[in-house]
């Protein structure tokens, strides 16, 4: 049984690597503490999901006798491990559950962002909720103080603490029979040690795991010194706010607080500059594709570096049985080879998955309404 802590695009590729013959049930439960944050609001919730589950099983079409069993069955056994003490539900904010068992496929993942409640009973895993939700980047944070500092890694459902650093440097007024320029620059000189220590820890960290953004903070002086000291790689990838917090007095909930802030702000800007991206290389007739046509093309060409999506993008389309090329409605025949055309229930799906194949990044555009002319979906190409 697969049980894992946090949500990944690694573990997104093995959901969509994994393709039965059988269906599998991909249950989408929303944990948003302000509704479901007592046990018997969880419990309803989640008594709502198995019956709407239910009904979806009797009524979908398509199935064969023995699937519709084993479907049966998949519900069972998601209800009972939703309703035991291993439900993974503290610290998430939703969790996605996929099962199959004629297919040996149980797997429940813990999601940072929210989602819609939904139930989809497809040959596939449905994973385009949890692209939506998940923040794909890691980050490392290092706040800094003249003697103290704290390293932090992870990613917006949660950090850790890597490193905790105290230096003993020493405060005014212990100068002894030293002049008082003399004792300064000694003090000075213990600060500079101190914040290279923490640098070097950084630096360290940042070529060891692999982590996408880095962030610093702090004490408001020391920090554009610490930034000096990190290595260009690490620099290059620095958040452009800093983390406000006075961490020596603040709590655990602050300084989470605190980064959440910054990594909220730091989205939303790269929201921006992808637009911008995308609106100068359309104009140019550059490498871009705006809607779902070209969007689809691209896709099928495998060109695609950046797939942008609105939130609610969706639709139906189609799939050739023989090459896979992703098709909107109104074709009967792949323009390829001539093939019969399946259908595609959730083309947000299909394209999630394309773009996941394909190495791009998915990013879904929450912040600005730019993609409304494209209907809901572009794309920033390789080449
Ligand atoms: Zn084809």
């Amino acid at each position: 049984m697969g049980n894992s802590a946090s949500s990944g695009v690694e573990e997104v590729r093995r959901l969509i690597a994994h393709r039965g013959r059988h269906p599998v049930i991909s249950l989408y439960l929303d944990l948003d503490p302000e509704e479901f944050a007592t046990p018997p609001a969880r419990s309803t919730e989640i008594r709502s999901l198995i019956d709407t589950a239910a009904k979806q099983i009797e009524a979908q079409a398509g199935l064969d006798h023995e699937d519709r069993i084993a479907l049966r069955e998949d519900l069972r056994r998601i209800d009972a491990f939703l309703s035991s003490p291993d439900a993974p539900f503290k610290g998430a904010r939703a969790l996605a559950v996929f099962s199959s068992s004629t297919e040996d496929l149980f797997e429940t993942i813990k999601l940072s962002g929210p989602v819609q409640r939904q139930v989809v009973i497809e040959p596939t895993p449905y994973v385009a909720p949890m692209i939506t939700a998940m923040e794909q980047r890691r980050w490392l944070v290092a706040l800094v103080s003249r003697r103290s500092g704290l390293v932090l890694a992870g990613s917006p459902d949660g950090f850790d603490e890597r490193d905790r650093v105290e230096d003993d440097v020493r405060g005014q007024g212990e100068g002894g029979g030293w002049s008082q320029a003399n004792y300064e620059r000694s003090i000075e000189a213990d600060v500079e040690a101190h914040l290279k220590r923490i640098a070097e820890i950084v630096n360290l960290r940042w070529r060891a795991e692999r982590f996408d953004r880095i962030a610093i903070g702090g004490l408001q002086e020391t920090v554009p010194r610490f930034e000096e000291l990190l290595a260009d790689e690490v620099r290059r990838n620095l958040a452009a706010g800093r983390v406000e917090v006075d961490f020596s007095s603040a709590t655990e909930a602050q300084i989470r607080e605190a980064v959440e802030k910054l990594v909220a702000e730091d989205q939303k800007r790269t929201e921006r500059e992808t637009l911008d991206r995308l609106e100068d290389a359309l104009g140019a007739g550059g490498r871009a594709a705006g809607g779902p046509q070209a969007t689809l093309e691209a896709l099928n060409e495998r060109r695609v570096s950046t797939l942008l999506i609105e939130p609610g993008f969706d639709g139906r389309g189609k799939r050739c049985s023989s090459c896979g090329l992703l098709l909107l409605e109104g074709e009967d025949r792949c323009p390829a080879d001539g093939s019969e055309l399946q259908e595609v229930d959730h083309l947000r799906e299909a394209v999630v998955e394309a773009a996941v194949a394909q190495d791009a990044d998915v990013l879904v555009v929450r912040s600005y309404p730019d993609l409304g002319p494209h209907r809901g979906i572009a794309a920033l190409l390789r080449f």
